[in-house]
């Protein structure tokens, strides 16, 4: 897997507050599928030492529930450790090229490489800062969600929200719904090419509210036993193959 969801909880929205927890999840976007999980939560003290609390933030977290609140102010680990131990949990296990998204394009991503440069600073050979990730591979979920036109308010939320994790998580079910609307052929197969016109005809009539979203296949016609089929790349040749 390359791409990495993050979501941080912090004190403030500008790039220079502090970061109490940090959670990163693996993810393919065309499937949901979820791989493995980062998640720290930071000393609150030990965070201050490290950006500038803004008063707007720390207001709003009052009014969030004691479970939020109990768990981003709870931690206990000092911010370079868990700025080292992100840096090698994604250079373990993600796949390059590297594909971190946040909720917002100027805010996770862009707040966590400035939090890199305080916590724990690196530069490559040039002399440049050295992140987890290039620069050119973020990616902004809120942006894609605009794109989509999906109703991100439909899709429920596991968990306590401000739950760094549990976001992380939530915003995995969100861009994987986006990129199902955007790219519905993407990791399918079909046994032919009649199947995929059928179910090219079906999306058309179910969007016209012509049918119910009901499978047009079921699994036994499927897989039916002697069936000539092969897999069709629809990306590049589905309209000129025919069986
Ligand atoms: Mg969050």
């Amino acid at each position: 897997m390359n791409n990495v969801m993050l979501d941080i909880e912090t004190l403030g929205k500008k790039a220079s507050c502090p970061i109490v927890s940090v959670a990163a999840v693996l993810f393919e976007p065309a499937t949901g599928r979820v791989g493995q999980t980062f998640y720290a939560r930071i000393d609150y003290q030990a965070a201050r030492q490290y950006g500038q609390p803004e008063e707007e933030t720390l207001l709003w977290w009052q009014k969030q529930s004691d479970e939020a609140r109990q768990e981003a102010f709870g931690g206990k680990a000092r911010p370079d450790v868990v700025a080292r131990a992100l840096r090698t949990f994604i250079a373990t296990h993600c796949a390059k090229p590297r594909v971190p998204w946040g909720n917002g394009a100027i805010f996770d991503i862009a707040l966590l490489e400035s939090w890199f440069d305080r916590v724990d600073p690196q530069k490559d050979d040039q002399g440049n800062d050295r992140y987890p990730w290039s620069f050119w591979d973020v990616a902004d979920l809120r942006t894609l969600v605009r794109l989509s036109g999906i109703d991100v308010r439909a899709i429920p939320f596991a968990g306590e929200k401000h739950h760094a994790l549990a976001d992380a998580l939530h915003q995995v079910k969100i861009a994987h719904t986006a990129w199902q609307r955007l790219f519905p052929d993407e990791g399918q197969s079909y046994a032919s090419v009649t199947e995929y016109q059928l179910t090219q005809c079906k999306r058309a009539l179910t969007a016209l509210g012509l049918l119910p979203p009901v499978s047009f296949f079921s699994e036994r016609e499927r897989h039916l036993p002697g069936q000539h089929s092969h897999a069709v790349n629809l990306r590049s040749d589905a309209h000129e193959k025919s069986d």
